[in-house]
Order: structure tokens, then sequence, then C-alpha cells
């Protein structure tokens, strides 16, 4: 049996397909000179729901994390290439899958939540997309999704009002930036994280478009709300 204990990476690309890693502070060089691009990363704002390595649970980020975004169709790691079965960019690898060792995950753990970066410690000040992130940040924040999840069917009708309004407000604001600006859809989701709808969506809540303006359809008791 002894001789089966890996201690070594076997470079199978089993972890980057579970998903890209978040950046810390170490990771600054790489994307300032591009090694990663800003059009590979993914925003999770504080408030939203993630996997949480440390407890098991998917709860809600403390603080924004920047990550290697998926694919597309699921959060396979960008730069893992297909083809080859590795990573794109092995040499110029962020921290985390430098420290992951999936046969012994103290180092990965420690990093959890640790020195993370976030769309200010990436952008250069002069970008004129920092005051509209940071007035998007100020009008639109991202609710606690994990009690939102935790309490669907109780909601007071008046948060219920609140959150239409915040979707609408969101949607309305990325619009706009996205004209002005000429933003492509992996921008946004760097500079913007996910729209508000898409994440209440997860939780079972259905969006539509009303003369009114957007509605919410929230989940009842019978559709599976707690
Ligand atoms: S750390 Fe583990 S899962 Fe990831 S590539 Fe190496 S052997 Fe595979
Ligand atoms: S950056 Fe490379 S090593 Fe890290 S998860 Fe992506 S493909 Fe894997």
């Amino acid at each position: 049996m002894s001789g089966n204990i890996q201690n070594t990476c076997l470079r199978c690309g089993t972890c980057c397909i579970q998903g890209g890693p978040a950046l810390h502070r170490q990771d600054l060089n790489l994307v300032r000179s591009d090694r990663i691009t800003l059009s590979k990363l993914i925003t999770v704002r504080k408030g939203e729901l993630a996997h949480n390595p440390k407890t098991g649970r998917v709860q809600a980020v403390r603080a924004e994390l920047v990550k290697i975004s998926g694919t597309g169709q699921d959060w396979r790691c960008g730069y893992y290439d297909e083809v080859h079965k590795g990573c794109g960019i092995y040499g110029h690898r962020p921290q985390a899958c430098e420290v992951l060792k999936c046969w012994d995950t103290e180092e990965i753990l420690g990093l959890v939540e640790q020195d993370l970066l976030s769309r200010l410690d990436i952008l250069e000040a002069d970008n004129p997309i920092v005051p509209l992130l940071i007035e998007h940040e100020r009008i639109c924040p991202c609710p606690d999704l994990e009690g939102i999840a935790g309490g669907l069917a109780d909601l007071s009708a008046a948060m219920k009002t609140e959150m239409e309004a915040l979707v609408g407000r969101d949607l309305r604001f990325r619009t706009k930036v996205i004209r002005e600006h000429g933003l492509q859809l992996a921008e946004e989701l760097f500079y913007f994280g996910r729209p508000l709808f898409q994440l209440l969506q997860q939780l079972g809540i259905r969006i539509s478009e009303t003369p009114a303006g957007i509605a919410l359809h929230w989940p009842t008791r019978k559709d599976g709300g707690t």
C-alpha cells in the first residue's frame, strides 16, 4: 500500500477542472504584466455564494475575491489547455496553483481568504472604469445571499421590493457602462461581477421583464423554498 502514497503532482488537471484559483497579492505582477488578462478573470463580490474549502460549505464570501473564470460551460479554469491536458500558463500560474497539493491540503487551506487581490488592487488608479465600479458598489451592493437563501420563504414584502429595485438598478447600470465603454461580457464579469439577477436565479428566483420594470418571482414552500 505504501507504494501508492502520492507525494508529488501528477499534473492530471483534476484540480484545474474543478475551478480556477482566486488571486492573491503575490499574483499582482502576473496581471499587471498581462500573463493573466482581465478578460480571464471574474470577480466574486462580497455577499455572493461560493464554496469555502475550509468549511466545505457554500457560504457568502466575506471579502471580494477575483478568480480565474471558467470556460463559460462550467467553472473549469479558463487557462486549462484541453488539447494538451495541462495548464496553459504553467510557468506563470498563480500562487494558489503553485501551493496546491491535493495529497496535502494544509498549505492551500492556509491561503483561503488570506491576502486576496481585489479589483481595486489590480486596476491602475487612472483606469476610467474605477470610479464606475466604486459607484456600482455604492448603489448596487451584492446582498448577503446566504442570508437570503436561508430565509427565502420568510422574506418581507419590503425586502422583495428592495431586491427588485436592486436588480433593475444593477441591470441599468451595466447596460449603460457596457454601451458607453464598449465592454465585452468577459470584461463586465471582471469589472462588476455577475449580474444580481443571475445570482438570484441560482436560489430559484425567476425574473421577468414587465412594462413596469423587472419582476422577481419568488419560490414558495411548495417549490422547495425554505
Ligand atoms: S494537484 Fe493533484 S489534482 Fe491537481 S494536477 Fe496535481 S495531482 Fe492533479
Ligand atoms: S492556472 Fe493553470 S494550474 Fe491553475 S487552475 Fe488554471 S490551468 Fe490549473
